[in-house]
């Protein structure tokens, strides 16, 4: 929960392991790491135990390339695949009961806050569409009428991965799984809605095959939780699994969706957007100078 965590004790750098040296040496502590570098530096993921070509790994690889200060974050998640991965990452993980990992964060960001002071110390909820819109839907919902000050990302396979394809709240209507034969009969939940009538003070839709949108859209979520208020990503994150996509076509999936039914959106606060411009140089946010007269149709 610090650079100081990652530091070796004087004289012991020798016999630590290598992946912990190249961590330490190599690593995105204490340094400003773009998606665009991925390749040229020890990433606090690179080892899961996950499905061959399962979207929800890269989109996670890729969140985690983009948090701000990845030496001053924990994760918090619950059961289901990500957690596979999200606790196989270089920085602290909680694993909650299932269902309260939005309970958990919430306390955990409180304390942090106490503790710590002004120095932030960033919390985000990872969670599949089980976690988040199903068992643990009240507490998610509820942190964020609270206004709780952490980012949670649905990782949303739109099915239980992990148990075998159950459908979930967001599973589409109609769509039949291995334990759903019958075919949902019930539309998927429109959480992004939900956060928006809560009070989120951001909200997006992403699915993981840009990565410099993903980047772009954690950093924000991120940066506005620390101060502003809560943070929604509604990621589409496949289950090749359960959807029966081949693995080379996963990213083609995503592509599909991104257009059909799954495009990119963004919602962010007045209150987030002038916060992001003054303390982060957010440009994209300052009002748009006039156009000259002459340029105006009709105007002289
Ligand atoms: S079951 Fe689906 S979501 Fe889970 S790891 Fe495999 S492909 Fe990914």
């Amino acid at each position: 929960m610090s650079l100081d965590y990652v530091k070796f004790s004087n004289g012991f750098e020798k016999f630590m392991p290598k992946e912990y040296r190249d961590m330490v040496e190599h690593g995105p502590f204490g340094k400003k790491i773009s998606v665009s570098q991925m390749g040229s530096f020890k990433e606090v993921l690179e080892e899961h135990p996950m499905c061959a070509g399962c979207a929800m790994t890269l989109f996670i690889r890729l969140a985690m390339i983009a948090f701000p200060n990845p030496e001053d974050t924990i994760t918090v998640g619950t059961a289901g695949c990500g957690r596979l991965a999200i606790s196989q990452a270089a920085i602290p993980f909680v694993y909650g009961n299932y269902g309260d990992q939005n309970g958990v964060a919430s306390g955990l960001s409180r304390g942090l806050r106490l503790r710590f002071g002004d120095k932030p110390k960033d919390v985000v909820v990872m969670a599949g569409d089980g976690g988040t819109a199903d068992i643990g839907f009240q507490q998610v919902l509820h942190s964020w009428f609270r206004k709780e000050r952490f980012t949670t990302i649905m990782l949303d396979n739109e099915v239980y991965g992990n148990t075998g394809g159950q459908e979930s709240g967001m599973t589409n209507r109609g769509a039949v799984l291995k334990m759903a034969p019958l075919g949902k009969k019930f539309e998927k939940m429109d959480m992004v809605q939900m956060a928006k009538v809560a009070g989120c003070a951001y909200v997006a839709t992403v699915v993981p095959n840009n990565p410099r949108r993903v980047e772009s859209v954690i950093k924000k979520a991120v940066l506005i939780a620390r101060e502003v208020g809560s943070a929604y990503i509604q990621a589409y994150t496949s289950c090749n699994i359960e959807y029966a996509i081949p693995t080379d076509k996963v990213m083609e999936d995503a592509k599909t969706v991104e257009n059909d039914r799954y495009a990119f959106s963004e919602y962010i606060s007045d209150e987030a957007k002038q916060y992001l411009t003054e303390r982060y140089g957010y440009k994209e946010f300052l009002p748009k100078p006039a156009a000259p007269a002459g340029a105006i149709p009709g105007k002289a």
